[in-house]
């Protein structure tokens, strides 16, 4: 772990109780900017008193916020996607000098958080329950769906807007309390973010903050007061907090590491379809869970591999604030070393290196954590470039005859989190929709992240736990059903003893 001594160096504050705290930890983390290597902050490893003192502050805060009208809840929401947008672009800054990507990538990561919040805003018509009339002679079955208590969040570096949006206004909109662990790696966009959101009206212990790594994972996972957790992040991590968290007794949910195949058809349109496959490739420097790591070329599509390449080496490698920059600088040193060393095991396993990005000369940021849009071909299941998650600008490519053979393998492969088709054929889309076996699809749309009238559905290895994040679908994770059977008896009549399980 690095740490920098400085005094003149800004700490990150915990969020407890309402109040903007420095830590008594003695173990610190740098964040370091990506393009530079400068260091903009430290952020605590939260201890486990403070961790408690977090939990414990919810705990109180969920007695009366539970209770809180709908109306309320909402308008905090309504007014914290205002303050969002007029600070988007302080926001999108401090994302981008954290964790690299462009400042224009970097705005639509808070835009995607930002619909977030505008959906919860609308919280009283997702959190309704239901009635059923006279099930039974004068009887009524309703159910209510309520808050459950304190929920954690933990978050990735890959998204420190969109993902902690994810969580904890749609968990504080059902009426519960929460407790976020941001990414050590890039917690500043994600604190100002918070700041926001305490200006916007969230009283005091409804929304607290800590930050750390292993062990305030851990403590979260452990909590007895804590009952839910959202977790995004890889599927190593992914997998102990959720079973960490189910045998604590909690409801989990944890989306997780990918490899998204595009199938492209020979019928497909050209330049959409390449253009579109250069963005989703190497945008954010490949690392978005939903990226397409993996194309598969079908047929006559195949000899469309040299026009993607071209494409490929036209994006510009920059700082992610400079104006013009495709490509920016992965987030740390660990990372770009991860990702050369997959490289180096591409060109040994036998895949074709068509483009090799592993060099570039980024004037002015000779120290950036670099890594140019690089391409394989030939790639095969087995080779570690195919089933590992590679989390960088490289781009797989294959080639196979028909869509079924297409399918199949995509199919075989572990993880669920996203895919796509493009072909101008409806009947090839249709058929690729009903018979692939991955949560999010994509029809000629490369990164088919769902907005919030939906939820999120990464599906298999990509994903541990039964309901999504955002949407409909966390409506009913943050929430207990309720469900009452009430009987109101009239005046002067009896029913007789019924001993049958038989509603009379
Ligand atoms: P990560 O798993 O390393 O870290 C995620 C969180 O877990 C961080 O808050 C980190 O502090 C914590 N953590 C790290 N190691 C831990 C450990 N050993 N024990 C307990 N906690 C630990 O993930 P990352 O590198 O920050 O993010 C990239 C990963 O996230 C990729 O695999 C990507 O696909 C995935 N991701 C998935 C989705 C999705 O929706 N499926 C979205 C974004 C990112």
């Amino acid at each position: 772990m690095n740490t920098t001594q400085s005094s003149t160096i800004p700490t990150v504050k915990l969020l407890i109780n309402g109040e903007f705290v420095e830590s008594r930890t003695t173990e610190w983390r740098d964040v370091v900017n990506p393009a530079t290597q400068q260091v903009l902050a430290r952020v605590p490893m939260a201890t486990a008193e403070e961790v408690d003192a977090a939990v414990a502050a919810a705990r109180k805060a969920f007695e009366s916020w539970r209770k809180t009208p709908i109306g309320a809840r909402a308008r905090i929401f309504l007014k914290y996607q205002q303050l969002i947008r007029e600070n988007m672009k302080e926001v999108a800054a401090i994302l981008t000098a954290e964790q690299g990507k462009t400042l224009p990538d970097a705005e639509g990561d808070v835009f995607r958080g930002l619909e977030v919040v505008e959906h919860a805003a609308n919280i009283g018509t997702l959190q309704l329950g239901g009635l059923a009339n006279n099930v039974a002679t004068g009887v009524d079955t309703y159910t209510l769906l309520q808050p459950i208590g304190v929920c954690a969040g933990i978050t990735p570096f890959n998204f420190p807007a969109m993902i902690p949006l994810w969580m904890f206004p749609m968990a504080i909109a059902c009426g519960n309390t929460f407790v976020l662990k941001p990414s050590e790696q890039d917690p500043l966009s994600t604190m100002r973010l918070v700041e926001l959101a305490i200006e916007a009206g969230i009283p005091a212990g409804v929304l607290n903050v800590v930050h750390g790594a292993v062990d305030v994972v851990n403590g979260i996972c452990d909590h007895p007061d804590i009952k839910a957790v959202s977790f995004v992040g890889s599927t190593r991590v992914g997998t102990h907090v959720y079973n960490r968290a189910s045998l604590a007794g909690k409801r989990a949910q944890c989306m997780m590491g990918a490899k998204n195949h595009v199938v492209v058809l020979p019928d497909a349109h050209k330049e959409q379809t390449l253009n579109a496959l250069a963005g989703a490739g190497f945008g954010a420097a490949g690392q978005r869970c939903m990226a397409s790591s993996v194309v598969v070329f079908v047929g006559e599509a195949a000899q469309w591999l040299p026009e993607l390449v071209e494409r490929a080496r036209a994006l510009k490698v920059n700082a992610g604030h400079e104006a013009g920059t495709d490509v920016g600088p992965v987030i740390s040193r660990a990372a770009r070393a991860r990702i050369l060393e997959l490289i180096e095991a591409g060109v040994q396993e036998g895949a074709t290196l068509e483009l090799d990005g592993r060099a570039p000369q980024v004037l002015g940021y000779a120290d950036g954590n670099f890594v140019a849009p690089t391409l394989f071909s030939g790639v095969k299941p087995g080779m570690r470039i195919y089933d590992e998650e590679i989390f960088g600008p490289v781009l797989c490519t294959l080639a196979v005859d028909s869509l079924d053979e297409a399918i199949a393998l995509i199919n075989a492969n572990p993880n669920g989190n996203g895919t796509g088709v493009f072909t101008q054929s409806g009947a090839a889309a249709r058929k690729f929709q009903e018979e692939i076996d991955v949560g999010q699809v994509g029809i000629n749309v490369p990164i088919p992240v769902p907005v919030p009238l939906f939820s999120f559905t990464g599906s298999r290895a990509s994903k541990l736990g039964d309901l999504g994040p955002y949407g409909q679908q966390v409506v009913l994770f943050y929430t207990q059903t309720k469900t009452v059977t009430a009987r109101w008896f009239d005046d002067g009549v009896v029913a007789p003893v019924n001993t049958t399980i038989s509603l009379k």
